[in-house]
């Protein structure tokens, strides 16, 4: 039997993110029907990215006025496209906004959910999941009539799959759009808001204690703007309140695969490496070289992260 499954598209601008190809690309299996569920978009101008990944079906979702921020509603509208459309196995981002969203929805539908995932067999209900800092790679095996997922950003490459997707809109009922508890009033851009994601990043650049102090991640940031690189952090950076724990790569911070991870002044303790580890490529610049990262990284130089930031920012 056709097992449909929904995948939650996520936006920047208007634009698809670039790490939803490779979601895509994890779920597609024999007997499957995608359906991409696209929240408050344009779906004409994402239909041809999406059909390019195999999906045939996009299902349109717009949520009333003023509810664009909810998590909330925004789950409740999600929850009404997945009953409309049979869907039985529901994957999105492990970003920030889907570490909102996911469980919101798996709470409502009392269903189960695994964050994190880097592999899915659709047809056999198995996913994978790392689990005590990378130490561990666990094979679940799910039950239940909705499964929801949460995909690692980047961790499989986007491969093309040409088919052709038709636009069905959803028809949501305000009456079953309450959200009980709360009520977004504002949401207002914060400066961060204009740097790139790490989640969506395919080179980060990262300070650790070896950084001195917050006035250092600015040598951080100028390369980062040449590099086209998120700026991330370890977590004794973020304790010493040089930077915002949003930067937090690590098992209690962000989970990231970018294709090149740059670690400056960061020791590579386990907790770290349990956050970037799956990353394509790992630079560690390091006074010491006897630092646990410069044994498991593919490049590593041996200086001071101070000078020579600002010369490969001036080389770049
Ligand atoms: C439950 C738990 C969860 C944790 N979660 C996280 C997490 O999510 N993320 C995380 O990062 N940590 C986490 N930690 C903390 C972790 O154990 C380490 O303490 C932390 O990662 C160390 O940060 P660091 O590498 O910046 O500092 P250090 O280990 O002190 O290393 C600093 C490095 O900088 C080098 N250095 C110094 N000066 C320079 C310079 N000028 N140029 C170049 N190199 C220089 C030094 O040689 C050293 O190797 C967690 C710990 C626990 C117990």
């Amino acid at each position: 039997m056709m097992k449909n499954i929904g995948l939650i598209i996520e936006l920047n601008n208007g634009k698809i993110k670039e790490t939803n190809f490779g979601m895509i690309t994890l779920a597609r299996a024999k007997n499957t029907e995608l359906f991409a569920i696209v929240i408050d978009a344009d779906t004409g101008v994402l239909k041809e990215d999406l059909e390019s990944f195999g999906i045939t079906n996009i299902i349109d979702v717009m949520l009333p006025e003023g509810q664009q921020n909810n998590p909330v509603i925004c789950a409740k509208a999600i929850i009404t496209a997945i009953k409309v459309f049979n869907i039985s196995l529901v994957c999105g981002l492990s970003t920030a906004k889907g570490k909102d969203l996911l469980p919101r929805i798996a709470a409502f539908m009392e269903a189960p959910l695994i964050m994190d995932c880097h592999a899915i067999d659709p047809e056999q209900n198995l996913v994978k999941t790392s689990q005590y800092s990378g130490k561990t790679i666990a094979t679940i095996k799910l039950t239940g009539e909705v499964l929801i997922l949460g995909v690692r950003p980047n961790a499989i490459a986007p491969l093309k799959a040409h088919t052709s997707a038709r636009i069905v809109p959803v028809e949501l009922d305000e009456k079953n759009l309450v959200s009980k508890g709360f009520k977004v009033i504002k949401t207002s851009e914060t400066d961060e808001s204009k740097n790139i994601n790490l989640a969506d990043a395919d080179v980060i650049i990262s300070g650790g204690r070896g950084m001195k102090n917050a006035d250092n991640f600015d040598i951080l940031s100028k390369c980062a703007e040449k590099l086209t690189a998120a700026v991330g952090a370890s977590r004794v950076a973020v304790d010493a309140g040089w930077v915002p724990y949003s930067m937090q790569v690590g098992q209690t911070g962000e989970k990231v695969s970018p294709l090149v991870y740059i670690a400056c002044g960061i020791s590579g303790s386990m907790q770290h490496f349990a956050g970037m580890k799956t990353s394509g490529m790992i630079i560690a610049i390091n006074t010491d070289a006897t630092a646990a990262i410069m044994s498991n990284c593919d490049y590593y130089v041996k200086a001071d992260a101070l000078e020579i930031i600002p010369e490969l920012t001036k080389l770049l």
